[in-house]
Order: structure tokens, then C-alpha cells, then sequence
């Protein structure tokens, strides 16, 4: 059955013919039928450069070897247990090893679910009721975190979905991201503040990059307020390098979050942090967090797997970065300046905007409509970029030379 078959089928059965949102695509979503390496294959033949990457995963690219050879090694030997494996203490000293202040780590099943538990572990260490992210800012899809900013900037928050409660989202404060005298001023006027979660870069608005400093700044105001910092890495975990954002910029938070990557392309997600905060997660203390999935042995032997090779490789982080500056490098020069070129590490976005956002505010001007002409264009081209003006492009290890002609050869024939 073709795409177009398959969604007119699914929208019938399923809410808007998907799974998750960001899915469906006009008019219809292709759907695929296998992938390798940095290709895609739909179910109606065509074969893509894929520069989606699941939206952030798959740094290994698709069906990588040794992370297939890991899974089918485990599935072997049955896929769930419901008791401890020994992937687990290897698996956490692994990443609390990458990850300097972050002593102790529970796993969990999803990016969402450990910015959840995190919060709620902030607010059992901190004895406080509220919390402050950054607008723009994507921490799952879960009640505390779904808000969108009021008028004013430091206003509390409204619902951003039906079903949440309002009366729980005026626990949550938003701030502007780049921002840290906000910061500074919020947390002077209220008391009630346990902590501060913050995706480090803006992965799910961009990239938005921090200014110089602004990540050091607030790491300062949050001690000297004594709240708690919680860089949501769920996306920049092993993506901007062996212990993401926080080595990459110096700075130590509290809590980290992160998810996709440490799964090899499995589900996956996980909250560390100081043993002092940790402890107090149950069974060793009262803040509650439990899951029939949580640490199952396929997304851990998968994620070891990952890390391990990550390792092993430390050369390619510097190779990603240059693979993005040589896309950057083929915009410049052809005379348009209707966008700005973004990028970190592999993470990389073409923003309808003249100058490069530095917030929310920023990113909401761009030229929404120019960018869904150009996706359709580079999908044409046989380029499946993320669906979005707000959703970050990913490369992988995967991605050979030839990929990156045919990426360059697309931003230069379809802008
Ligand atoms: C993807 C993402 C999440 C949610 O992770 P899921 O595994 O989709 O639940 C949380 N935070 C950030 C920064 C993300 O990018």
C-alpha cells in the first residue's frame, strides 16, 4: 500500500493519522519501509537522505552494526525481566562517568517521563512549589511543562493544551531564553522557586545557540538563590559531545535529563544528579518514580553500545562539526540573504529570519510559509529535513560525503 493509502487509512482509526504530532506532515506524512546508514526508503520507493534522524537518536545513523549486534545478542536471551540486569550498574557508571557532578542516575523510559520525575524530585529536595523554564523550551509532554508564556514575560503560565489544569500551570514561570537578568529578577521577587529546567541549547525551536556567558550566568543566579538547575539534555546528551552541553559550555548543573541518544534508537530516558538530591528518589527516599519498562535490557544494551563506540571514536564529534560548516559554508555566496544558517556540533537549521533568533520571540518571526516551500522542494530533491521551521536537522556519523553534496546541491537549488 502507498503512503497517501496508508495515512487515509490511519486517519480513520488514529487522531490525525499518527502517533505523535510533529508526524503529519501535508498533505500526507511518507511512510517508511526500512532505512540505513543516513537513508531512508518509503514504502513508495523512494530513497531519501535522511537529515530528521527520528528527531535526534540516531547519532550512530540508522541499522548501525554493532548497536544491531548488541540487540540481537540481548533478544536472545529474552527482552524483559522485571528484575535488575547487570546493564544497569555498567550503564550508569558509564554515564555519570561522562558526566562530572552527577553521581547517581535512574533510568527510565522516555525523555518526558524524566523531565517529570526530575521536577518532581526538585520540588521534594527543595520543599517548593514552582518551577521556571524558558519559552520555547520542550521538556516532553506532560502537564507541568506544557505552558506557554502570558503577556509579560516573567508572567505565570497558561495551558499550551485542553486538559491541563491552569490552576497547575501557575506553578510554572517562563522566562525568555538569553535572558539572565529576568532570571536574576524573578527570582528575587518570589520565594517559591525550586528550580529552573533549561534544554541548555533550544533543540526543539532550532537551534537557538546561548550567548556567550548566558549559561555560566544563570548557573550563578540559581546558587545564589538557592534553586535548583536542570539542564534538560535530552537532545544534547553525547550530540554536542561525551557529556553534551554541560562540558561542552563548563557549566554543572543539579539534575541533568536525558533520553534519545543514550537509547541507541530505542526507548529511553534517565534523570542523574548529585547523590544528595538523588537519594531521595524511591526506594532510597520519599520523591516517587517507578516504571514496568524502566532500565529493560534491549534500550540499555543498546544505549552501552552506543556510548562505548562513542568512546572509542572521540574524532567524530570534531568530523560532524565540519560536515555542518561545509553546508554553512555552500549558503554563503549565492547572493541570498533571506535566512540565517544556525548550527552546533551536528545539530544545524536554515531559519527564515535575515539575523540568526536568540529566543522564542525571535523564532516566531521567521517566515514560516518560505520554509514549508523549501522543505517540499528539498523532499522533492530526495532531502527529508525536519518538517518544521522550528524543529532542529540532525547528522549522523552515517553521513558520508556524498550525502553532504547532495544536502548542500538542495540549500543552494531550492531557497
Ligand atoms: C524529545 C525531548 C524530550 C521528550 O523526550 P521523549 O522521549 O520524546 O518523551 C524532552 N526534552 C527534550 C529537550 C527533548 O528534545
Amino acid at each position: 500500500m502507498r503512503s497517501e493509502d496508508l495515512f487515509s487509512r490511519a486517519q480513520k482509526l488514529m487522531p490525525g493519522g499518527v502517533s505523535s504530532p510533529v508526524r503529519a506532515i501535508k498533505p500526507y506524512p511518507f511512510y517508511t519501509s526500512h532505512a540505513e546508514g543516513a537513508h531512508i526508503t518509503t514504502v513508495d520507493g523512494a530513497t531519501l537522505v535522511d537529515c530528521c534522524m527520528a528527531y535526534g537518536p540516531l547519532l550512530l545513523g540508522h541499522a548501525h552494526p554493532e548497536i544491531k549486534k548488541a540487540i540481537v545478542a540481548q533478544l536472545e536471551k529474552g527482552w524483559l525481566y522485571g528484575t535488575p540486569t547487570p546493564y544497569e550498574p555498567e550503564y550508569a557508571r558509564l554515564i555519570t562517568g561522562d558526566h562530572p557532578g552527577m553521581d547517581m542516575i535512574r533510568f527510565v523510559s522516555s525523555g518526558s517521563e524524566a523531565t517529570m520525575a526530575a521536577i518532581r524530585l526538585a520540588r521534594g529536595f527543595t520543599g517548593k512549589s514552582d518551577i521556571v523554564k524558558i519559552e520555547g523550551g520542550f521538556h516532553g509532554a506532560h502537564d507541568a511543562v506544557l505552558v506557554k508564556a502570558g503577556s509579560g514575560a516573567t508572567t505565570m503560565g497558561v495551558p499550551d493544551s485542553a486538559g491541563v489544569l491552569a490552576a497547575l500551570v501557575t506553578h510554572t514561570r517562563q522566562l525568555p531564553y538569553n535572558d539572565p537578568e529576568a532570571l536574576e529578577t524573578l527570582l528575587t521577587k518570589n520565594t517559591d522557586i525550586a528550580a529552573l529546567i533549561i534544554e541548555p541549547v533550544l533543540g526543539n525551536i532550532g537551534p537557538v545557540l546561548p550567548k556567550d556567558g548566558y549559561l555560566k550566568d544563570i548557573r550563578e543566579i540559581t546558587k545564589a538563590h538557592d534553586i535548583l538547575l536542570i539542564f534538560d539534555e535530552v537532545i544534547t546528551g553525547y550530540r554536542l559531545g561525551i557529556g553534551g552541553a554541560q562540558a561542552k559550555f563548563g557549566v554543572r548543573p543539579d539534575l541533568t535529563t536525558l533520553g534519545k541518544i543514550i537509547g541507541g534508537g530505542l526507548p529511553i530516558g534517565a534523570f542523574c544528579g548529585r547523590r544528595e538530591i538523588m537519594q531521595l528518589v524511591a526506594p532510597s527516599g520519599p520523591v516517587y518514580q517507578a516504571g514496568t519498562f524502566s532500565g529493560n535490557p534491549l534500550s540499555l544494551t543498546a544505549g552501552i553500545a552506543t556510548i562505548r563506540w562513542l568512546h572509542d571514536h572521540p574524532a567524530i564529534y570534531a568530523e560532524l562539526e565540519e560536515k555542518t560548516r561545509i553546508i554553512e559554508e555552500s549558503l554563503t555566496g549565492n547572493g541570498k540573504t533571506d535566512g540565517s544558517f544556525v548550527r552546533i556540533g551536528s545539530m544545524f537549521k536554515y531559519f527564515f529570519r535575515v539575523d540568526a533568533p536568540q529566543n522564542y520571540t525571535e523564532v516566531k518571526e521567521c517566515d514560516t510559509a518560505a520554509f514549508t516551500r523549501f522543505w517540499q522542494k528539498m523532499l522533492a530533491r530526495g532531502i527529508f529535513l525536519t518538517p518544521s521551521q522550528f524543529e532542529t536537522n540532525f547528522l549522523s556519523v552515517a553521513h558520508t560525503g556524498k550525502d553532504l553534496e547532495a544536502i548542500c546541491g538542495g540549500y543552494a537549488a531550492c531557497r
